[in-house]
């Protein structure tokens, strides 16, 4: 506009410059201010330098950055006008630096507010983070002081799929393990102090009764002082079979394994029970067919299998025949013991193995038992790598199988 002839164009340029916030100069080849605008004092020509307009006359543009007596900024632009190919005069453009101040220190204002509001997010972030990790593992500490102080029913409810959720099952596990240990303890203990009580009572009583002389005849004498012989290897198979029975559940039994053959053992433990078997009148029938029968085991501990299991067959028989049979595949050898016995009802086979359990209590008492002879057989097998299986018919007969793998060539 500055470069057009009209001279209404010079009036609109410096009535722009009104508008906005600017400061307009014109100043001829002299070096003189023909025209003025704006907010700044003309007196204060200081930002108007003479090698300023000698590069502006020459056809070049300066800017600069001006500071005036009272100390306000400007950014100065110096510009030619061209009339007619030649530079007729320059203009200066000043436009303060104030509202650029402002809006820098808005921003930095800004920019520090955000900051600090960024900082606090950041902490609130990771204060809920830290909350949201730790609520599990305090809740876990919290369940493990109290199974630790014996409160075993304590069950962790965290189902997350992480390993915070793993470690939650893990506890739990732990705590049903231990209660289920505790339980069976307690009962464990129950069951040995009814046991061991009612021979106790039969020894006192008929103890007693012999001290007082309180018999009639010197057969009633022998009947009680034979049942207090009784009750005494009662008492001492019981404490043998619990013995026997801590020291595997505590896995402290050690076992010699070595080659040894099955055939063998059976043939000496039926020679073993061959007098109780006679004296009931029981016929005894070993039926010796597998062709291999060498197995790795603990000699004394397979007897203990057979003889437990041969002594029961000969306890729970009345009449008929106690038979033995081997099998052999190619990797595997089992015996079976058959009787014909009382037999054991269908929805009892299950417990037969438990600690303690018998199908009629009354039954095994006459008979001497102690309820723990099976639960013996099944650790025995299991601690030699074997496997057992029971099939009864109340009142035709029981069927034990054991089975041991055959040793191999690898093991000679
Ligand atoms: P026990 O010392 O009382 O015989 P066991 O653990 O050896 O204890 O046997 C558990 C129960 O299983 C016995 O009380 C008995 O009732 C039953 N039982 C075991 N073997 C036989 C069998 N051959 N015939 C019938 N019942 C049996």
């Amino acid at each position: 506009m500055a470069e057009t002839t009209e001279n209404s164009s010079e009036e609109m340029i410096l009535t722009f410059a009104d508008f906005s916030n600017v400061s307009m100069f014109y100043i001829n080849g002299v070096g003189e201010i023909t025209l003025h605008s704006g907010g700044h004092n003309p007196e204060d020509r200081s930002f108007i330098r003479s090698e300023d307009l000698k590069k502006i006359f020459s056809g070049q543009s300066i800017n600069l950055e001006h500071q005036d007596p009272s100390g306000n900024r400007f950014f100065v632009i110096g510009q030619p006008i061209y009339k007619d190919h030649t530079v007729s005069s320059a203009i200066y453009v000043m436009a303060s630096t104030q509202s650029m101040d402002k809006s820098l220190a808005a921003v930095r204002n800004l920019l520090i507010l955000s900051g600090i509001g960024a900082f606090l997010f950041a902490i609130g972030i990771t204060w809920i983070m830290a909350l949201l990790f730790s609520r599990p593992l305090i809740l876990m500490q919290k369940a493990t002081k109290k199974i630790a102080i014996g409160e075993l029913e304590t069950r962790l409810e965290i189902h997350s799929k992480d390993e915070i959720g793993d470690l939650a099952v893990a506890i739990n596990n732990l705590a049903s393990d231990l209660q289920r240990y505790r339980d069976t303890r307690q009962e464990f203990f129950a069951n040995i102090s009814h046991e061991l009580r009612t021979p106790i009572t039969y020894l006192k009583g008929y103890a007693k009764v012999v001290k007082n002389h309180l018999y009639e005849t010197e057969e009633e004498k022998d009947r009680y002082l034979d049942i207090i012989y009784q009750e005494g290897i009662r008492i001492q198979h019981l404490v043998d079979d619990l013995f026997e029975l801590a020291k595997m559940e505590e896995g402290k039994v050690s076992l010699y394994m070595d080659r040894v053959d099955l055939k063998d053992i059976i043939t000496f433990a039926v020679q073993k029970v061959a007098l109780k078997a006679k004296d009931k009148g029981l016929e005894l029938v070993v039926h010796p067919s597998a062709s291999d029968s060498i197995i790795r085991g603990d000699s004394m501990q397979v007897e203990q299998i057979v003889l437990n299991l041969l002594e029961n067959a000969i306890r729970y028989t009345e009449q008929g025949t106690i038979q033995i049979y081997m099998r052999s595949t190619f990797d595997t050898v089992s015996f079976t013991v058959e009787d014909t016995g009382i037999g054991i009802p269908e929805d009892e086979l299950p417990y037969i193995f438990d600690r303690f359990y018998r199908v009629e209590k009354s039954r095994s008492r006459e008979t001497g038992g102690t309820g723990l002879g099976l639960s013996i057989v099944k650790k025995l097998v299991k601690l030699q790598g074997g496997t057992i299986q029971v099939s009864s018919k109340e009142g035709i007969g029981t069927c034990f199988t054991v089975q041991f793998a055959l040793r191999t060539m690898q093991e000679e």
